[in-house]
């Protein structure tokens, strides 16, 4: 394939033999991109490219799709079952007739010595809605423990908390296409080109197309914040009161959308009242915005025909993350920008199915947004599934963020951990060593063996990964999108869909209650149990997802496709059908730099590496974008300290300390160094994670370090290497 053919020296594409293409679904971002990935005549993956007539990438993949076919042969993968009967043992190899059998055995007399809830269940975002509604069948309708929770609430569950309090739901109500027909964007602590690089492009196109003004709202010259028509750079922890501003200005001047307001929410007087006390002038203050900026930005967003705001975790993860959501929400209520074509609150979700588990898991409640406080969905579902509806608990069990310390005090003893990494993705990573070392049983089910919470573990059940299954995504603008199985899964590992379906058996050996063996007998369960609902699937099957490459809840039975817009008739899911305009003090409950630690500690994502590195560290062409941990700095600070661009320094907070690679950069404040948070041992043994008291979500980004030249380059290279080792 040649490009530029009247060149001198013409760029060569090399054909890598690829003979048959295969549908599936990128495995890492929420953006949801369609992918192909292509077998040669051994049947071996040899490349990927994005599908052209999918709506959500047209044909474009970001650096981790492109690569992403490489995940078949990566080392480190699960080939076998392993058991051991202590940490400190080798592992063995085992059959899966022993290793579900130990497995299940250990559930069973934690739970009899214990009660119920002293086992615990943890997964993630990135398996199949399949797979996740599977599991909530048997952790609610079998196993029976209340303690049941995703690692989404790391990273989503301030969004989920924030969409319940405003709406009513869960659901983000907008999507891609709304770049195009909006006339103001602001973006809250989102670096789309690094986080989201497709739905970046998708929004950039829409931007030359219709110049409209983009505000970035971030701590750190983030490389959206360097394309910005304004950037505001806020202090840490602070998006509540600069939010609480924005709403007073509007409603000081008269420029609120009254109509939809007295129409579609209640609460107005209250809310009126709170944001009065946020004037710019002392808003500023705390928030580090001028006045004349937060007037500017209030009356741009309100003024415009239609305006939207993105958010990602530079929202979420902060005490209070759930608060912030609410005030997005609020600042889109009073000027009418929810439903309608380039108005919208659109979270932008993390994982590639961080959606997924939120509709379908149970791990908040029951499946298809029904909650278990409310006796009708239980009693709903336990004549579905053919369990006692009494079986059910009547109120959610604890959060992920809660597990980890009820297993400190005694209450949990035992713990499944399904395709996520506390060992490095928890705050605190000191803490959550001692906490996994005090189970008396933790299972961890995982495509990698190698990942670190698995030195931890007594069972270690192999999974397959990505398109070495079947199954569907749900993305962020609620697409549903179809992973075809492209490969087997590696060695003897086994879909997640069949690891529970196994447990299943042993928890029930009459088969009282039904668990399909293929993934669409599953989904055909889910789109019964949805017919009705918001999320209503009743209208999709396989094969119109793959033809219409991919489907955007709700779509009724008979619909011929999608619904791009929720809420666009005014109508929301709180009784009465308006939402809810809610008053929101700011608390300053955040650790902040003071002279023993005078910087602040942000974190966050790299285009090439997702996560905590398990699949991106081991691609070479990724990994080698960057290898090893390291610090951005401002380059004045740096110098004040005698510390090094290029050198190794050593970062230490009140939790603990790490060892990173200088990078002097503008991008961050004198008083603000950056760590990306992907690396073990390193971001993790800082943070505090202090948790929002609606979601449970850990305040990653605001933490208080202090920097420190390290004399002895070498010594500090070794525990560099060290920790990039994973
Ligand atoms: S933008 Fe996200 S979904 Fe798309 S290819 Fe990149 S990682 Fe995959």
């Amino acid at each position: 394939m040649l490009f530029g053919r009247s060149k001198k020296n013409p760029i060569k594409l090399t054909d890598k033999g690829a003979v048959e293409w295969k549908y599936t679904t990128c495995g890492y971002c929420s953006t949801g991109c369609s992918i192909e990935v292509g077998l040669n005549s051994d049947g071996k993956a040899v490349s990927a490219r994005g599908v052209g007539d999918a709506d959500v990438n047209r044909g474009k993949l970001c650096i981790k799709g492109i690569l992403e076919y490489e995940l078949f042969e990566t080392p480190g993968r699960g080939r076998v079952p392993l058991l051991r009967n202590r940490r400190d043992e080798t592992f063995q190899q085992a059959s899966w007739d022993q290793a579900l059998m130990r497995t299940t055995d250990e559930i069973k007399r934690i739970q009899s010595q214990y009660g119920r809830d002293a086992f615990a269940i943890v997964s993630t975002g990135q398996i199949m809605t399949e797979e996740f509604y599977t599991l909530g069948k048997l952790a609610r309708g079998l196993i029976g423990t209340n303690n049941y929770d995703g690692n989404t609430t790391l990273c989503m569950s301030s969004a989920v908390s924030g969409y319940k309090r405003s709406f009513g739901s869960d659901g983000p109500p907008g999507c891609y296409e709304d770049f195009e027909h909006t006339d103001c964007l602001i973006a809250f602590g989102s670096n789309l080109p690094e986080q989201h690089p497709i739905i970046y492009w998708r929004m950039r196109e829409a931007r030359e197309q219709r110049k409209f003004p983009l505000i970035v709202v971030d701590p750190r010259v983030t490389m959206l914040a360097q394309m910005a028509d304004m950037h505001l750079a806020i202090n840490p922890g602070t998006d509540l009161v600069l939010l609480n501003a924005l709403a007073h200005v509007i409603l000081a001047e008269g420029l609120q959308d009254e109509q939809y307001i007295a129409s579609h929410t209640e609460g107005f007087e209250d809310f009126k009242a709170l944001v009065a006390q946020y004037d710019p002038v002392s808003a500023a203050k705390i928030c580090g915005i001028d006045e004349d900026t937060i007037r500017n930005v209030a009356r741009l967003y309100a003024n415009a025909p239609s305006a939207m705001s993105i958010w990602t975790m530079g929202i979420n993860q902060s005490t209070h993350g759930s608060d912030g959501v609410v005030a997005i929400n609020n600042l889109n209520l009073i000027t009418g920008n929810i439903g309608k074509p380039g108005g919208t609150s659109l979270s932008i979700t993390g994982q590639c199915n961080a959606m997924g588990t939120r509709e379908w898991s149970s791990c908040s409640g029951l499946p298809g947004y029904r909650a278990l406080e409310k006796e009708k969905d239980r009693e709903e579902i336990a004549k579905f599934w053919n369990v006692d509806p009494e079986f059910f608990p009547k109120k959610r069990g604890l959060f992920m963020t809660d597990i980890l310390p009820a297993i400190e005090t005694g209450q949990i003893k035992g713990l499944w951990l399904i395709a996520t990494n506390p060992m490095t993705s928890m705050p605190n990573t000191a803490r959550i060593r001692k906490t996994l070392e005090r189970l008396e049983f933790l299972v961890v089910q995982d495509a990698y063996a190698d990942v670190e919470t698995n030195e931890y573990s007594h069972v270690f059940l192999p999974a397959g990964l990505w398109a070495e299954k079947e199954g569907c995504f749900t993305n962020t603008e609620r697409r549903v999108n179809l992973i075809r199985n492209v490969m087997p899964p590696h060695g003897e590992s086994k879909p997640d869909l069949w690891i529970f379906n196994s447990i299943a058996k042993h928890f029930d050996a009459e088969g009282k209650v039904r668990f399909p063996e293929t993934a669409e007998a599953v989904f055909d369960e889910m789109k019964q149990l949805s017919k009705g609902r918001l999320l209503d699937m009743s209208g999709m099957s396989y094969a119109k997802i793959e033809q219409q490459r991919g489907l955007q809840w709700p779509c009724p039975d008979g619909a011929a496709t999608g619904t791009p817009r929720l809420y666009s008739d005014g109508v929301f899911q709180y009784p009465g059908g308006k939402a809810k305009l809610l008053a929101l003090p700011f608390v300053d409950n955040n650790e902040r730099p003071d002279d023993e630690f005078p910087f602040w500690l942000n974190s966050g994502r790299v285009v090439e590496h997702f996560h905590t590195r398990t699949r991106t560290g081991k691609i070479g062409n990724q990994n080698k974008f960057s290898p090893t941990p390291y610090m951005e700095m401002n380059p004045d600070a740096a110098a004040e300290l005698g510390v090094e661009h290029g050198r190794y320094a050593r970062l230490v907070s009140r939790r603990g300390d790490a060892v990173v690679l200088v990078q002097c950069t503008q991008r961050v404040s004198r008083d603000m160094v950056f760590v990306p948070f992907h690396y073990h041992e390193c971001v993790n043994r800082l943070t505090l994670g202090l948790l929002d008291p609606h979601s449970r979500q850990p305040a990653f980004k605001q933490a208080a370090v202090r920097v420190e030249p390290i004399s002895d380059q070498t010594a500090a290279a070794a525990l560099n290497l060290a920790a990039r080792a994973y």
